[in-house]
């Protein structure tokens, strides 16, 4: 009875403890170790709260479990790795078409992914090709549910800046379909 009562207690005590937002969205993230990712060959540090979220497509085929997802995201840094000399894994983050969250650098590793922002934004791709399609309703509320949690956690400035790669460097990613929903979401910067 004794050692129920302090069960309580501490279930009490962790319920009862200051949240930073209302609710902060708490999104799993498929870490690293998960996906079978390789250690980077250096890291820089991403000062933040960072001002900006910089949303990608990775131009590939969509993945719909987090087998297929973690295939890709290895796919991803071995090319990013090895063919474009990159130290890891370009983007901070990626989601596949399940809703799954996989991390990249993380919330504190500066990201290779669009060259005038990567000291001061947060890249988020979406693993597929929306040029025409747009990514599945579980992909998109994943990603709007890691940026929320980023604000929650003091990684992303809550007036943030979210744009889509086209907007900071020549090209075409999201892709036309893509970037057309970003741009109704909260802090989307024309
Ligand atoms: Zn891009």
């Amino acid at each position: 009875m004794f050692k129920l009562a302090i069960v309580l207690a501490l279930a009490c005590f962790a319920h009862g403890l200051p949240t930073q937002e209302s609710e902060p969205r708490n999104v799993a993230i498929i870490t690293r170790a998960q996906w079978g990712a390789r250690a980077p060959n250096s890291r820089t540090t991403l000062a933040t709260p960072v001002p900006e979220v910089i949303i990608h497509h990775t131009v590939t085929g969509a993945c719909t479990t987090q087998d297929s997802c973690a295939s890709q995201m290895r796919s991803m840094q071995n090319q990013h790795m090895n063919s474009n000399g990159w130290a890891d894994i370009g983007y901070n983050f990626c989601v596949g078409g399940n809703g799954q969250v996989f991390e990249g650098r993380g919330w504190t590793t500066q990201g290779a992914h669009a060259p005038a922002v990567n000291n001061r934004s947060i890249g988020i791709c979406l693993i597929g090709t929306f040029t025409s399609v747009n990514p599945p309703a579980a992909q998109l509320s994943a990603t709007q549910n890691l940026i929320s949690m980023g604000m929650s956690n003091g990684r992303i400035q809550r007036a943030h800046w979210l744009r889509g790669h086209r907007q900071v460097t020549a090209t075409a990613c999201p892709g036309d379909a893509l970037f057309n929903t970003i741009r109704s979401w909260p802090n989307f910067r024309a």
